[in-house]
């Protein structure tokens, strides 16, 4: 899957044509927002003392989570694997035929997820997944298979729990897996759940099938995570003996960097959001760099002008500018691309989005620069990740792939571009050009893929034993 080129932003610069009084509100926001080459290096040094941490203890800030995947995939592999994706709303079940060759195909089937499903007892929900399985493999003509199909199960978030409202009854403290297993047995559906599988280390194995360079995956949507292939002599915690290979995948959880804030630089904007959050004091790192957050920091920033008088003095407040998370990440996008002279899509934005009217252009062109202020700090914020990762693991005496999935790296104009942009600032020794040192690359539904993928080297693994 080739990267769809995501627009590149209109870059615009500090803003100094405003009044003297927004002048010095703005630079005072540029020296908040943005984060030199030198301190980038000390949050990634950081970074790297908190990854041994995690690596050798328990319960340290980054969890790093032995997946139990162990060694990569090689792109041979052959055959009929099943993934199974759920998410807040939608059920997605997904057949990867392995072709070898770093060669696949999908057929998928999608189906919604009632509330009555997702918060009446977990005994019906899962019954309910089985008929859907049951239902799409006779359509495709594998409800007979000799062999079970190994299947993995993904869910991008703890569907289990109430925030992406979900509240099964009669599921606290037992094992999905086990539950979903049971009812595919009572129907007597040829599946066997190989794995359960966490959507950043799905990312990692998709692209690892196409490009067998690959040695981290990123998400880089609602949230954030990162997942990589370690040694597994240099995972101190693990206990277990090795089997089938001396690496194996983990997953971070880096989405918790710092939360005893030490070393990122928060502003009060971040604070605020911290604060309302509902979950306080946590993902300090997510808060900084994921699609859920980036639009409510704008949003802090631009009330925070407007209490001031410094932005719209001559209208009252909208409701929808007063809203929690009314200004989305998506805004930031179409902000950032507008290339036009007068900001006419600045301007749509803020009235047909949020009520904002006669709004003069050095107006504009601040919201615009809010935008681009805080999305590039989350660009070499996600930049500090990847550079942490690879070195940590000694991954780069070569030219190595990182998969990323999440919208946010996908349609942000000049992510990218933004992260390879720190990545050298972090690598200045980098011989032939952080490009073709750490390729990039986007691993569209990485999570539904991956599963299957996962799901693969789970039946590698236990056929292996
Ligand atoms: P998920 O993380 O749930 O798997 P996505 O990867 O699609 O789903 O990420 C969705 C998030 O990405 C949204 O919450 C939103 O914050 C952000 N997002 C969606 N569209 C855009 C866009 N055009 N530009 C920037 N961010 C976006
Ligand atoms: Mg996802």
């Amino acid at each position: 899957m080739s990267k769809l080129q995501a627009p590149r932003a209109n870059e615009i610069g500090p803003i100094t044509t405003g009044s003297a009084e927004q002048n010095a509100y703005m630079e005072d926001i540029e020296r908040l927002f943005t984060i030199d080459t030198d301190y980038l290096i000390k949050i990634k040094d950081h970074f790297l003392k908190e990854m041994d941490k995690g690596l050798n203890h328990d319960n340290q800030t980054l969890a790093m989570i032995p997946s139990y995947v162990e060694g990569r995939l090689t792109g041979h592999e052959k055959g009929h694997y099943l993934a199974l994706d759920l998410g807040g709303t939608n059920l997605r079940v997904v057949l990867v035929t392995l072709e070898g060759q770093g060669k696949f195909k999908t057929i998928s089937t999608k189906a919604r997820v009632s509330e009555d499903l997702k918060t009446g007892p977990m005994r019906n929900l899962c019954e309910y997944i089985a008929d859907c399985i049951d239902k799409f493999l006779t359509e495709q003509g594998l409800e007979n298979s000799e062999e079970h199909l190994p299947l993995g199960y993904t869910f991008s978030f703890p569907v289990l729990q109430s925030k992406v409202g979900f509240n099964c009854t009669g599921a606290i403290g037992k094992d999905p897996v086990l539950l979903l297993q049971d009812a595919l047995l009572r129907k007597h559906v040829p599946v066997k759940i190989t794995a359960l599988v966490n959507d950043t280390v799905g990312t990692l194995l998709s692209n690892a099938y196409q490009k067998p360079d690959t040695v981290a995956g990123l998400i880089l949507g609602t949230g954030s995570n990162g997942a990589y292939v370690e040694k597994i002599a240099r995972i101190g915690k693990w206990k277990h003996p090795t089997t089938t290979s001396d690496e194996m995948v983990i997953n971070m959880e880096f989405g918790a960097f710092d939360n005893e804030k030490v070393i990122l630089p928060v502003t009060r904007f971040d604070n605020k959001l911290d604060r309302k959050s509902i979950n306080p004091h946590y993902q300090t790192f997510e808060k900084l760099v994921s699609g859920m957050y980036l639009g409510e920091v704008v949003r802090n920033v631009i009330t925070d002008m407007m209490d001031r008088n410094l932005l719209f003095g001559h209208q009252q407040y909208t409701e929808r500018i007063s809203s929690h998370y009314r200004f989305e990440t998506s805004y930031m996008s179409s902000i950032e691309e507008d290339a036009s002279s007068d900001l006419a899509a600045v301007r749509d934005i803020l009235d047909t989005d949020l009520n904002l009217v006669n709004v003069d252009l050095v107006e504009l062109k601040i919201v615009k620069r809010i935008c681009q202020l805080v999305g590039t700090r989350a660009a070499r914020l996600a930049a500090v990740a990847i550079v942490g990762i690879l070195s940590h693991a000694d991954h780069l005496h070569s030219a190595v792939d990182v998969g990323i999935d999440g919208s946010l790296f996908e349609f942000y104009p000049s992510f990218e571009a933004r992260i390879y942009e720190a990545m050298a600032e972090l690598m200045p020794n980098c011989a032939h050009g952080i490009r073709d040192t750490i390729r990039l690359g986007l691993a569209r539904d990485g999570s539904g893929v991956g599963a299957a993928l996962t799901a693969c080297v789970a039946d590698k693994m236990l056929r292996s034993k």
